[in-house]
């Protein structure tokens, strides 16, 4: 079987997404994990993303972790909550359940606010939480909840639960990070997690965390796992500047390029920008096809949307997904568990033309199916 790029479709998905040419390029290299120049890139690569979030080591020290985002996240909350801690698991989606989820995997002592998809975090009962549970050591939050779109607001969370109550924070930031200007140096944040192929536009292989070094400190014993000790995987970057186990090499190569190119473009307000046009070009195509968006506009990020099944007897997801797909446009399905959704990402190598082009193919597959609105 030969597998060819020229048929690539452009993935209008939350992950894995498109990556430029140029990314995928890096890759065609095999690196030694003790070369000099692999452990001068990994040494690089940590440096750059300190510097995404606007802090430097020694204050905040980058963590580069094996797997999907999820790795990451689960080596976070599984390293930094000790063993008679207590997490406050905060979810409004896909990905809160799953901060759950792996809490409960390791038997941490959890409590939880859960709310509905379409809403953000209601403060006034997580700062309750906090004053009338002094058990609580660690509070974690999605960022960008990739379920639906929705943007909680990180610096009142961090307000909250860093100046106002002391604990340590931990947020998922993988479907937002480099896609939105997240500022670290206010200090309200101790642990963030994103990963390679997100808003960096890397190829999947890695997660990175970047932690503020007294709370990092804090995790060392803590770990319910041995690969996905933070502390460990640190110590061992540190001291010799190779991970513990192989070291997804290329995707660190194609990462320290997609780095440059995010550069390139101006960084991450740039990025945040082209992103937004996207954003703003499909939700007003979608509209006037009578396509109406799960969120209200005021909680809508520009990363993801999720739309609403058109309520049209003639529409059916399984077939306008394949009648895009056969049209070369690749969407996903959605992940909302109280509504019928589907849902299409601005983020990745994708630019305005390209959702002109998807918008185009979405008018067409609307009149083949007879789902006019
Ligand atoms: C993509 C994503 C993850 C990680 O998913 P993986 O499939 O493990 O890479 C976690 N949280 C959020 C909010 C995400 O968007």
């Amino acid at each position: 079987m030969t597998i060819s790029s020229a048929n690539d479709k452009p993935l209008f998905t939350p992950g894995p997404l498109t990556t430029s040419r140029t990314v995928k390029q890096a890759m065609l290299r095999d690196l030694g994990s003790r070369d000099f120049e692999f452990v001068n890139l990994v040494k690089e690569i940590r440096r750059r993303l300190l510097a995404l979030g606007n802090v430097a080591a020694p204050d905040y020290e980058c963590i580069l972790m094996q797997g999907s985002g999820t790795f990451s996240v689960e080596a976070v909350i599984s390293s930094a909550v000790p063993p008679d801690g207590k997490l406050l698991a905060i979810s409004n989606g896909a990905y809160g359940q799953r901060i759950i989820n792996i809490a409960k995997v390791h038997k941490i002592e959890t409590t939880t606010r859960v709310y509905p998809e379409d809403h953000k975090p209601n403060l006034a009962e997580v700062d309750a939480a906090l004053a009338g549970d002094a058990a609580i050591t660690h509070v974690a939050v999605v960022h960008s909840e990739t379920t639906t779109g929705l943007i909680s607001p990180l610096a009142e969370i961090g307000a909250l639960v860093k100046r106002k109550h002391s604990r340590r924070l931990i947020v998922d930031a993988m479907s937002s990070f480099g896609g939105v200007p997240i500022d670290l140096s206010s200090g309200d944040i101790d642990f963030i997690v994103s990963s390679a192929n997100k808003c960096i536009e890397g190829v999947p292989g890695f997660g990175f965390i970047i932690a503020k070094r007294e709370a990092l400190m804090e995790c060392e014993g803590n770990a319910r796992s041995l690969s996905l000790d933070i502390h460990a995987q640190w110590k061992g970057l540190e001291a010799n500047g190779q991970f513990r186990f192989t070291p997804p090499t290329h995707s660190l190569l194609a990462f320290h390029q997609a780095l440059d190119e995010l550069e390139v473009e101006g960084g991450v307000a740039a990025r945040a920008g082209r992103y937004g046009d996207n954003y703003k070009t499909l939700i007003a195509g979608m509209r006037e096809m009578g396509f109406k968006e799960y969120l209200k506009p005021e909680d809508q990020g520009h990363l993801i949307v999720s739309f609403r099944y058109p309520p049209h007897p003639n529409f059916n997801f399984e077939e306008f997904y394949r009648r895009l797909n056969d049209k070369g446009y690749v969407i996903y399905p959605g992940k909302v568990s109280n509504a019928d959704c589907f849902r299409i990402g601005c983020i990745g190598r994708l630019f305005p033309s390209d959702f002109t082009a998807l918008l185009a193919a979405v008018r067409e597959t609307q009149t083949e199916m007879g789902f006019e609105l």
